[in-house]
């Protein structure tokens, strides 16, 4: 295994890790649910994107539906 050829002062240390930082993610507003959305990506909420519904989501009531289902279901099986 090979050793180190010089230490590192704390300086040089710290000076690297100046750009370790994060910075904060940048959101931009949903055009049709006006939800904070990541830019340049499908809205997760309603699937919107350029102008046009890419995904196929559930509406609420949809999603009621199917929990509904699977509680029915669960509980037939008990
Ligand atoms: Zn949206």
């Amino acid at each position: 295994m090979s050793t180190q050829a010089k230490k590192r002062t704390s300086q040089q240390k710290h000076e690297r890790a100046s750009h370790f930082a994060l910075s904060p993610k940048q959101f931009s507003e949903c055009p049709k649910c006006k939800k904070p959305v990541i830019p340049h990506r499908v809205c997760q909420f309603c699937g919107y994107y350029r102008g046009r519904d890419v995904l196929k989501l559930d509406t609420k009531e949809e999603r009621k539906k199917k929990k509904g289902k699977k509680k029915e279901a669960k509980a037939k099986n008990r």
